[in-house]
């Protein structure tokens, strides 16, 4: 192991601890506009959870998901050959290449915050107090850096019920160790109902696993729209995924990558290869001594932060994952550089801030959703039933139209408005394209459009995306 490295400053004017989305876009800013500024990441490689073991590896398996099912109607479009209507994807041999491509791009991360003047440390960080971290290196030697700001963006890690509480729980992998399956398992459960859950059913059953979805209520993605979520529900069930609902995991037999069976409350015994858990994520904060510090942490273990990412104990901020406010990459980016532009960049920037409403999201499903605003009850509970409306549209897209019946999926297209105006408060669209239509709706919704500005906007045909300016 290479020594930990020296500091350049006596005083640092901001020292991010955590190089994943958060803390290397803080500090690529923050140096931009001048500041003396340490990056501190414990693993080897920057990038975090959304390049290594997140959104990056993820949207490629969904991508070959995505290819799987081309495959299969592209017979419906008349091509003819080996291999067409029966895709056959080769997990052993894709994994390698996926995996240097993530390589390459913990490269890139370095040589940008290398190349903004960053200082680059390896190690595990420390609060000493508001104004001193130190960092434990993998050599066993030990710095300490003295700053004028601390931004704590250490990110999650997923939550694994232990043996204690579900016998046999180790047994299973978490979303960490899907990135580490050399393999493709034939059957798969994964216990979970959000984002994590969904995503990677539909991954592993896109490409041919049987899979087995357990989850401990009726539907799955509860907090989206329920159209959304029972349109998914329903499609998801017809294309082969096997959703054990109402079903809590009370046991799991087996041996540790070898065949398991996961015992539910119903008595279910679900004959697998693999179990995923995929139960939800919880913030790192652990060993870093800000309970020393008295930083205020909440129920769950996340920091609480202002509206500027300020923690109660002044020069301690934080932003990304690890304050439990919308787990996404592009937040904890964005939360990030506005951070760094408050504090260092120029006056026009002295009151900037990350605005948490109407963040758009993705679901990235088979077929994936697109949301963003208000769900339909939560449009009623802030305005009233009889103060919003609903447009609707239920379609096929155009592409499924030389697909036999049994594999057209289906499109979901919704919009929330309320008041006399018809301000647009919510848009949710489920089918082919909602993942890539939902970003310019976005704009839209957090420009304050009404309904007759999205009906003033000339349709582009033939898409999904017009659905929604043509809604009636
Ligand atoms: P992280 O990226 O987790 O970075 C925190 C870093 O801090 C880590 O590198 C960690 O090693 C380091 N660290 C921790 N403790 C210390 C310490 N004491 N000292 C030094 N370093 C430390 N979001 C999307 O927007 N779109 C998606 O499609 C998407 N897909 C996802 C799929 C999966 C399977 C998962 C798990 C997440 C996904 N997310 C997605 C969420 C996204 O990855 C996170 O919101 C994002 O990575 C959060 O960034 P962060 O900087 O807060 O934390
Ligand atoms: P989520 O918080 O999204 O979902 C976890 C869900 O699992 C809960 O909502 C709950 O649903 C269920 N659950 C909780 N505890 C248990 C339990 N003990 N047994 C069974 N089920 C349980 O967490 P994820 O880990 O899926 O994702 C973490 C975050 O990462 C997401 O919230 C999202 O912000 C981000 N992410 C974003 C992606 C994207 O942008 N495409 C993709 C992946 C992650 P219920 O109450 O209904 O049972």
């Amino acid at each position: 192991m290479p020594p930990i490295s020296q500091p350049k400053h006596t005083e640092y004017d901001i020292v991010f601890i955590g190089g994943g989305s958060g803390g290397v876009a803080g500090s690529r800013r923050a140096a931009a506009h001048g500041a003396k500024v340490a990056l501190i990441e414990s693993t080897p490689t920057l990038g975090g959870t959304c390049v290594k073991v997140g959104c990056v590896p993820k949207k490629i398996m969904w991508h070959a998901a995505d290819i799987a099912d081309k495959i299969r109607h592209a017979q419906g479009y008349k091509f003819k050959g080996p291999g067409i209507g029966e895709p056959q994807f080769d997990w052993k041999a894709f994994k390698p290449q996926r995996d240097a491509y993530i390589r390459r791009l913990n490269g890139i991360y370095d040589n940008n915050v290398t190349k903004e003047g960053v200082d680059y440390f390896e190690g595990f960080a420390r609060l000493n107090s508001p104004s001193e971290v130190e960092i434990a290196g993998s050599d066993g030697n030990k710095i300490t850096l003295k700053t004028k700001y601390i931004c704590v963006a250490t990110g999650g890690r997923p939550t694994v019920p232990s043996d204690e509480q579900i016998p046999g729980a180790s047994l299973g992998i978490d979303s960490d160790g899907f990135f580490d399956l050399e393999d493709q398992p034939k059957r798969v459960a994964v216990v979970g109902a959000g984002y994590i859950a969904v995503e990677l059913a539909g991954v592993f059953n896109t490409l041919g696993s049987e899979t087995h979805l357990v989850i401990r209520h009726e539907n799955f993605l509860r907090t989206f729209d329920p159209t959304v979520y029972e349109t998914l529900g329903n499609w998801a069930t017809h294309t082969g995924i096997h959703i054990h609902k109402k079903s809590h995991v009370t046991k799991v037999e087996g041996t540790k990558g070898g065949p398991l069976t996961v015992h539910t409350d119903h008595g279910d015994k679900i004959e697998v290869d693999c179990l995923l858990w995929a139960i939800g994520r919880h913030a790192n904060t652990e060993g870093l001594g800000l309970e020393k510090l008295g930083v205020a942490l909440n129920k769950k273990g996340e920091i609480v932060t202002n509206e500027y990412q300020e923690s109660n104990v002044p020069g301690i901020l934080s932003v990304g994952d690890v304050q439990g406010r919308v787990l996404l990459t592009p937040v904890a980016i964005a939360a990030g550089r506005k951070l760094s532009n408050r504090l260092f960049g120029p006056q026009k920037f002295k009151n900037d801030k990350l605005d948490y409403e109407n963040i758009a999201t993705v679901v990235f499903s088979h077929p994936p959703i697109g949301t963003v605003g208000l769900t339909e009850p939560e449009a009623i509970e802030k305005y009233g039933k009889d103060n919003i409306k609903i447009y609707k549209s239920s379609f096929r897209a155009l592409y499924f139209s030389q697909v036999p019946e049994e594999e057209k999926e289906p499109s979901v297209h919704k919009v929330v408005v309320a008041g006399p105006e018809e301000k647009v408060v919510g848009i949710h669209t489920i089918g082919l394209g909602s993942d890539e239509i939902i970003q310019g709706f976005a704009v839209a919704v957090k420009m304050g459009a009404t309904k007759d500005d999205l009906d003033n906007t000339v349709a582009i045909h033939p898409t999904s995306g017009e659905e929604l300016v043509t809604l009636k």
